[in-house]
C-alpha cells in the first residue's frame, strides 16, 4: 500500500477517462441516461442511490481509514443516525463514553430512546466499568470518541475492541478529532469509524458532512442500504469540496498539531490558567495511550480558568485572531465556551462540561500571532 499522503491525493482519483481531467469531475446531475430500460452506464441511475463524485470521495475515505467501504452523508449526525438505526433494535442498548459529543448524546438520549433503545454513559478509562456495562446481551454498540470533545480524554481503542468483541458488541469510534491522518481505528480493531467531515476532513469551515467507514463488507452493505433508503446523502458539490480538502489533510494536521503543542505548553505556564487538556502533554492522564495509537496529537486544546466561568467567558470575548464560534477543524483558529455553546444540550446530564472550560480549535496561522492573541485575551 502506498503512503497516506499519496492515497489522499490519488486513491479513487485517477484522471477522468473521458477527458484526462486531472481532478475528478463534479457530477451535478440527479439522473442518468439509460441505454435501453435498465441499461445503466457504470451502475448509475439516480443520485441519491449513486453519484460518481460521491463515489470517488467514498473510495478515497475508505482507503485513508484502511476500511473496505465508506459512506458519506449530509452531516456527521446523519451518518450516526443511519449507523444506529441499522444496528440497533428496540430493547437494545448503547454504551457510550461519558463525554461524547453533545449532539451524539442528544441523538442517542432524545431520538433513539423513545424508540426503545436504551443508553448508558460510562467512563471509558475505567475498564472494569466498561466491561460491566457491555456485559448484557442487549448491548449492541460501544461508542467511543477519542480524543473526546471537549475534554480531550483518550481511550485505548485496541483494549475497548477486545472488551466489546468478547461481549459480542460493535465498537464504534468517532474519529473526528484525530482524522485518519493521526489515527486509524479500524486497524486497532474498531468495527465502525464515524466522522463529522465538517471538521478536519473538510478543514476550511465551508462544508457540513459526515461519513461511516467499515472493514466488514456485510455491515457495509447494510449501512449502504439505509444510506439510500433514508436518503441523507451529501450533495455532489459537497463531495467535491471534500475531495479537494483531503489532498492537504496530512500537511494541515502536521501544522495543527505543531501549533497546538506550542500553545498547550505556553498555557501551562500562564498564571490565570488551571488545567490544560492536550493529549500531547506528558502530564495528560492518557498521554501514553495517545502516543501509542496516534501519530500526532491534533489541533484541539482545552483549558480551565482558575477564576471560573466569568473569566472563561471574558477570554472568549476578548480573543480577536481566535474567532468566537462553534465548530472546529478549519485552517482558522476558533475559541469557544463549551458549557454555554457546543455542549449546552448536555446541561444537567451526566455529560455536562465544566463552566470554567475554554476550547480552542488551533488553526494553521503563524503560532506567534496566536500566542500574542491569547496573551492579550488572558490579560
Ligand atoms: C461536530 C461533531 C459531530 C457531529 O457532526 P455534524 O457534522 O455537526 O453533524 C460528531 N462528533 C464530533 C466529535 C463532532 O465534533
Amino acid at each position: 500500500m502506498t503512503g497516506f499522503d499519496t492515497r489522499a491525493i490519488h486513491a479513487g482519483q485517477d484522471p477522468d477517462p473521458a477527458t484526462g481531467a486531472v481532478i475528478p469531475p463534479l457530477h451535478l446531475t440527479t439522473t442518468y441516461k439509460q441505454d435501453g430500460v435498465g441499461g445503466l452506464r457504470g451502475g448509475y441511475e439516480y443520485s441519491r442511490s449513486g453519484n460518481p463524485t460521491r463515489d470517488t470521495l467514498q473510495t478515497a475515505l475508505a482507503s485513508l481509514e484502511q476500511g473496505t467501504r465508506a459512506m458519506t452523508f449530509a452531516s456527521g449526525l446523519a451518518a450516526e443516525d443511519v449507523l444506529l438505526r441499522t444496528v440497533c433494535r428496540p430493547g437494545d442498548r448503547i454504551v457510550l463514553g461519558g463525554d461524547a459529543y453533545g449532539g451524539t448524546y442528544r441523538l442517542i438520549s432524545k431520538v433513539q430512546e423513545p424508540w426503545g433503545v436504551g443508553h448508558l454513559p460510562v467512563d471509558l478509562n475505567d475498564l472494569d466499568a466498561v466491561r460491566e456495562a457491555v456485559a448484557p446481551e442487549t448491548t449492541r454498540v460501544l461508542w467511543c470518541e477519542t480524543p473526546s470533545n471537549p475534554l480531550l480524554n483518550v481511550s485505548d481503542i485496541a483494549v475497548l475492541a477486545e472488551i466489546a468483541h468478547a461481549a459480542g458488541t460493535l465498537l464504534v469510534v468517532d474519529n473526528t478529532f484525530a482524522s485518519p491522518y493521526l489515527q486509524q481505528p479500524l486497524t486497532l480493531g474498531a468495527d465502525v469509524v464515524v466522522h463529522s467531515t465538517t471538521k478536519y476532513l473538510g478543514g476550511h469551515s465551508d462544508v457540513v458532512g459526515g461519513a461511516l467507514v467499515v472493514a466488514d463488507a456485510e455491515l457495509g452493505e447494510r449501512l449502504a442500504y439505509l444510506q439510500n433508503a433514508a436518503g441523507a446523502v451529501n450533495g455532489p458539490f459537497d463531495a467535491w469540496l471534500l475531495l479537494r480538502s483531503l489532498k492537504t489533510l496530512g500537511v494541515r494536521m502536521d501544522r495543527h498539531s505543531a501549533n497546538a503543542g506550542r500553545i498547550a505548553e505556553w498555557l501551562l505556564e500562564h498564571p490565570a490558567v488551571g488545567d490544560v487538556l492536550y493529549p500531547g502533554l506528558p502530564q495528560h492522564r492518557n498521554h501514553e495511550i495517545a502516543a501509542k495509537q496516534m501519530s500526532g496529537f491534533g489541533g484541539m486544546v482545552s483549558f480551565r480558568l482558575r477564576a471560573g466561568e466569568e473569566a472563561a467567558l471574558r477570554v472568549c470575548e476578548r480573543a480577536q485572531l481566535f474567532t468566537l464560534a462553534e465548530s472546529l477543524g478549519g485552517v482558522e483558529s476558533l475559541i469557544e465556551h463549551p458549557h454555554r455553546m457546543t455542549h449546552a444540550s448536555a446541561a444537567g446530564s451526566p455529560l455536562e462540561v465544566p463552566a470554567d472550560l475554554v476550547r480552542l480549535s488551533v488553526g494553521i496561522e503563524d503560532v506567534d500571532d496566536l500566542l500574542a492573541d491569547l496573551d492579550q485575551a488572558l490579560g
